[in-house]
């Protein structure tokens, strides 16, 4: 069994001072709560939500992009190794703001997994459509050429989790969810995937995320789908509340 994974991606909100203040309303809400948690805060507040979150050792966080190279001349970068030295453990590679917004290739995203993994960050591979590519039957081309570019170099026995997250792009910061038939599909064209590439045993422990406006009201019904693993959640992860409610969903 997949332990369930609740994903908050902050996006650029909350430097460290409302990190602070998130944690210290987030973390005594939790007790008894099961599911693995990641928060990707900005990297600017890693420091302060490694230093706040109360020792949770269920809370884990993450960075939301990082640079393949380990240092150099590389302005307003960080590398995965300061990334792991600040208290990461994940790392968000090929996020669709990141595809979309700033134009990140294929090939970068490749590289960005393969210095995640080399410097022991599990990276957390998001991939997912358009609109127009949904409109024009893609679904399925469009996914499965963003897992293979991901994880070209990675091997069956890498020993870092790698996860995915499908995230349809016109879900996201939308309102617009994907309907459960949605998730169902575009997840079971992942799983099957992994395993034709990757083996069973490496498909069998991929835990696979859903993301695009999860809220508080449908994170059960979304973590319920069949290859559900879990849910990366942007705009509602920012409230310790509906964070919480989320959380105890899974
Ligand atoms: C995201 O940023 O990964 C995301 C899914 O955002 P939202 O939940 O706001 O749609």
């Amino acid at each position: 069994m997949r332990p369930k994974v609740i994903a908050g991606n902050w996006k650029m909100h909350h430097g460290p001072a409302a990190t602070r203040k998130f944690f210290s309303d987030f973390s005594p809400r939790l007790s008894g709560v099961e599911p693995l948690i990641l928060i990707f805060p900005p990297a600017i507040s890693l420091a302060a939500a490694a230093e706040s979150r109360g020792g949770r050792p269920e809370i884990s966080l993450g960075i939301q992009n990082l640079h393949w190279e380990p240092k150099g001349a590389f302005t307003g970068e960080h590398s995965a190794g300061m990334a792991l030295a600040a208290g990461a453990r994940y790392a968000l590679v090929g996020h669709s703001e990141r595809r979309h917004v700033f134009g990140e290739t294929d090939a970068q995203v490749e590289r960005k997994v393969a210095a995640a993994i080399h410097e022991g960050l599990s990276p957390v591979v998001c991939v997912g459509e358009t609109l127009d590519e949904r409109r024009e039957g893609r679904v399925e081309e469009v996914i499965v050429r963003q897992l293979d570019a991901a994880l070209l170099r990675v091997s069956e026995d890498a020993n870092n989790a790698v996860l995915v997250a499908y995230e349809p792009v016109w879900a996201i910061g939308t309102g617009e969810t994907a309907t459960v038939h949605d998730v169902a599909d575009a997840h079971g064209i992942l799983r099957r995937r992994l395993r034709e590439v990757w083996g069973d045993d490496f498909a069998g422990e991929v835990a696979i995320l859903y993301g695009g406006s999860v809220k508080p009201d449908n994170a059960a019904e979304l973590l319920a789908v069949t290859d559900v693993d879990g849910v990366l959640v942007g705009g509602a992860s920012l409230d310790p509340e509906s964070f919480a409610r989320i959380a105890e969903a899974g």
